[in-house]
This record gives C-alpha cells, sequence and structure tokens, in this order.
C-alpha cells in the first residue's frame, strides 16, 4: 500500500452518548472509546478529520419509506404508547428499541456515511472512515438488528452516481442482509458478506446458494461459516475470494464493513478472530488502491471493539502503532490488567469449520463467479447535459472495442436510477429499479 493515501475521517462527538437502553448489547459509547485511541494513538495527524453532515428526513428517504421515516422522527420514550400499531409494523419495540435522541443518532451516523461517499466521489479522499456507520440489517420499510436506517445502502446509492461497480464487503459475523436485499436484482453492486450461518444464527439469511436474481443474478455472494473460525481458516477463505472477486467484477469503488463482533470473545458472536486477523483483512483490500469507505458495524465487548477499529485506523494511515495503550487514554481502566491493543484472544468456541468445508465453500465460489459476467458495463439511458458536451468530443466507434477504463470513464456522472434533483420523486423509486 502506497502511504500517500488520503484518509479522511467522521466523528460526531455526540454519537457515543446515546443509550439503547439498560442491558442492551448495543452501547454507542463504544465509540467514544474508539476515538478516543484514535486520538491518543496520534492518528489523527495522518487523516482530515471531520465533524460530520447529519442526514436529514430526504436523505434517508432516498431508500427508506417516508412513513418509516417519519415515524422515527417523531416517536419518542414518553409518546410511544401512541404509536403501538407502528411499532409492530416497523419492528421497533424490542431489539431495536425506542430510546431518547434515536431520530438524531440515526441521522449523525448516515450523515457521516453520506458525506463519505460524497468525498469519494469528489476524490477528496482515497479513504472515508465512519466507525458509527456500517448498520447494515436496516431494512426499506423496518428497523431489524439493532439497525433503523441502512446507511450503507444510502451511501452506496450516493457512490453509484459516480461509480459503475461498487464492491460492498461485510465481515460483522452476521449477514449484510439489509445491504443484499437493496441491490439483489443488480449488477451495479456487488455484494461479498462472510458470516456465521445456521443453527437460526441472526438473521437466518446468508446461504451460499443466494445469489442475486434478474440482472444482479451472481452479484451477491455469500459465505457461510461456522461457530469457532478462526485467523487462519477466515484469511485462507478471505484472501482469495476477494482477489477473486475484484479481479472479475472490477470495482471502482469498495464499502467495507468492519463489524468487530467476528472476534473473539464477542458478547453475542461464536467467532474465534483476533484483533490482527481482523485487521489483516482490512489490510489486505486496501491493498488494492481503489477507493475505499470503511465503515463500523456490530461488535458488543466494547473494549475489543474499541481496539480493533483503531488498530484498522492505523493500517488505513499506514502508521505503525505500539502495542501498549497510551497512558493518555481516556478510558484506561477498560483496557487492563494487559493495556495492549491486540492482545492474542481465545473464544469458548470450538472450531466447527473443517479443512475439508471450508475447501468446498472456496471452490463453490470459484464456481460462482465463472458464472457471472466479468465487469458490467451499464447502458446509460440520459445523459446530464453537462457530461454529454464532455463527451461530443469523445464520442466512440461504436465498432471499435474500447478499453475498460474508457468505458467505465464515459459514464462518470450519472446512472439509470440517479434523478439527480433533490425535489424529485423518482428518488423514493430506487427499490423498484434495483
Ligand atoms: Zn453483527
Amino acid at each position: 500500500m502506497t502511504s500517500s493515501r488520503r484518509v479522511s475521517y467522521f466523528y460526531d462527538p455526540d454519537v457515543g452518548n446515546f443509550h439503547y437502553g439498560s442491558g442492551h448489547p448495543m452501547k454507542p459509547h463504544r465509540l467514544s472509546l474508539t476515538h478516543d485511541l484514535v486520538i491518543n494513538y496520534e492518528l489523527f495527524k495522518k487523516m482530515e478529520v471531520y465533524r460530520p453532515y447529519h442526514a436529514s428526513v430526504h436523505d434517508m428517504c432516498r431508500f427508506h419509506s417516508e412513513d418509516y421515516i417519519k415515524f422515527l422522527q417523531r416517536v419518542t420514550a414518553k409518546n410511544v404508547h401512541e404509536f403501538a400499531g407502528s411499532l409492530s409494523k416497523f419492528s421497533v419495540g424490542e431489539d431495536c428499541p425506542v430510546f431518547p435522541g434515536i431520530f438524531e443518532f440515526c441521522s449523525i451516523y448516515t450523515g457521516a456515511s453520506l458525506e463519505g461517499a460524497v468525498k469519494l466521489n469528489q476524490k477528496a479522499c482515497d479513504i472515508a472512515i465512519n466507525w458509527a456507520g456500517g448498520l447494515h440489517h436496516a431494512k426499506k420499510f423496518e428497523a431489524s438488528g439493532f439497525c433503523y436506517v441502512n446507511d450503507i445502502v444510502i451511501a452506496i446509492l450516493e457512490l453509484l452516481k459516480y461509480h459503475p461497480r461498487v464492491l460492498y464487503i461485510d465481515i460483522d459475523i452476521h449477514h449484510g442482509d439489509g445491504v443484499q436485499e437493496a441491490f439483489y436484482l443488480t449488477d451495479r453492486v456487488m455484494t461479498l458478506s462472510f458470516h456465521k450461518y445456521g443453527n437460526m444464527f441472526f438473521p437466518g439469511t446468508g446461504d451460499m446458494y443466494e445469489a442475486g436474481a434478474d440482472d444482479g443474478k451472481f452479484y451477491s455472494l455469500n459465505v457461510p461459516l461456522k461457530d469457532g473460525i478462526d485467523d487462519q481458516g477466515y484469511i485462507q477463505l478471505f484472501k482469495p475470494t476477494v482477489e477473486a472477486v475484484i479481479d472479475r467484477y472490477r470495482p471502482t469503488c469498495i464499502v467495507l464493513q468492519c463489524g468487530a463482533d467476528s472476534l473473539a470473545l464477542d458478547r453475542l458472536g461464536c467467532f474465534n478472530l483476533n484483533i490482527k486477523g481482523h485487521g489483516e483483512c482490512v489490510r489486505f483490500v486496501s491493498s488494492f488502491n481503489i477507493p475505499m469507505l470503511v465503515l463500523g458495524g456490530g461488535g458488543y465487548t466494547i473494549r475489543n471493539v474499541a481496539r480493533c477499529w483503531t488498530y484498522e485506523t492505523s493500517i488505513l494511515v499506514d502508521e505503525t502503532v505500539s502495542e501498549k495503550i497510551p497512558s493518555s487514554a481516556g478510558y484506561l481502566e477498560y483496557f487492563g490488567p494487559d493495556y495492549s491493543l491486540c492482545p492474542e484472544m481465545s473464544g469458548s468456541f470450538p472450531n466447527a469449520n473443517t479443512r475439508q468445508y471450508l475447501d468446498n465453500i472456496k471452490q463453490t465460489i470459484m464456481d460462482h463467479l465463472k458464472c457471472m459476467t466479468a465487469a458490467p458495463s451499464i447502458q446509460m439511458q440520459e445523459v446530464p447535459p453537462d457530461l454529454l458536451s464532455l463527451e461530443l468530443n469523445t464520442e466512440p466507434n461504436p465498432d471499435t472495442r474500447i478499453s475498460q477504463e474508457e468505458e467505465d470513464s464515459r459514464i462518470d456522472a450519472a446512472n439509470e436510477f440517479y434523478s439527480g434533483d433533490a425535489d424529485n420523486d423518482k428518488d423514493t423509486e430506487y427499490l423498484e429499479v434495483l
């Protein structure tokens, strides 16, 4: 990786102060812990640090239904009894409780992912980081798995204005179902999720045979894993898979969801990854030098979430950091007694992924990739005037084969589902098109 990659980092100092409720495993406080370590390791010196834009109702409705988002905006802990019907309709209440500031929380983490996408589109950075984002379970009409607004889908829709092909990679222990579902019918986004599958593990989807449909057939790729997978087994599968997907799909942008609940000792997880192994996945994806939006996700043993995302920030800014957590860190008590950044962690789940099981998955993935069209290009229906005027000088001869780079550059600023007008109702029709 070249050290000259420009990294933008988004953090809102309020984001760690929201509470899902006592006893709830999702703790936004982990974001304060992470940011504090990032600052105390002085990683801010190698990034542009931004307090992010807050997403509006309109931004959220680029993916979600208006009645669902308006409900999130209106509901409070005090008036929740007035919304009895809506709670079940929108799956809000138990896993996804109503808590004080729920809409503001969604607005902060979604705005940061969206702004990261805009910065990447503007080529203002090469890597954008939002550890508060990555809430991959949220659906168009409902909340799911501690996720209310799907910041990932909204950010990818923004990236699609400029990028012909976006690759989404998800290393959270849970299947990236919300993102897969949103882009199941299109080849503009390829989703690749590594996750625990089986025994009713949440959310229950992500079988190897869920591959996409219609134009999206073969552009959803799932890697179902069993309990206790370790660094070696995971990386042996991750690297050749990612390499083959990038080689075949040729994404112009990558969105990487770095859910830390795939680490050993996670409160809800059952994998056995170490922080170094998890980080190696991030390092490997970044080594392709493709513009990248890096997001958080799950992660419920919060001292390890903070360690992991700090370590991964250091990888992304290409800085070697001390194994000893700085004594200046604000939440030092979380990291004792070892005070190390990447402690050896061993979970209690035996590794149920045999060599043969992993080899079989790898073979299935390689067969799957052979079925998909390499680097699909998009059919331009409408070209905005500014782009059209640029293209008049470079109109290709239809009889001449053009290179992939030329073909990609020709669709620079538009795609078939972006309406380009903030007030245009077409914005809410994404799902029908996708
Ligand atoms: Zn998760």
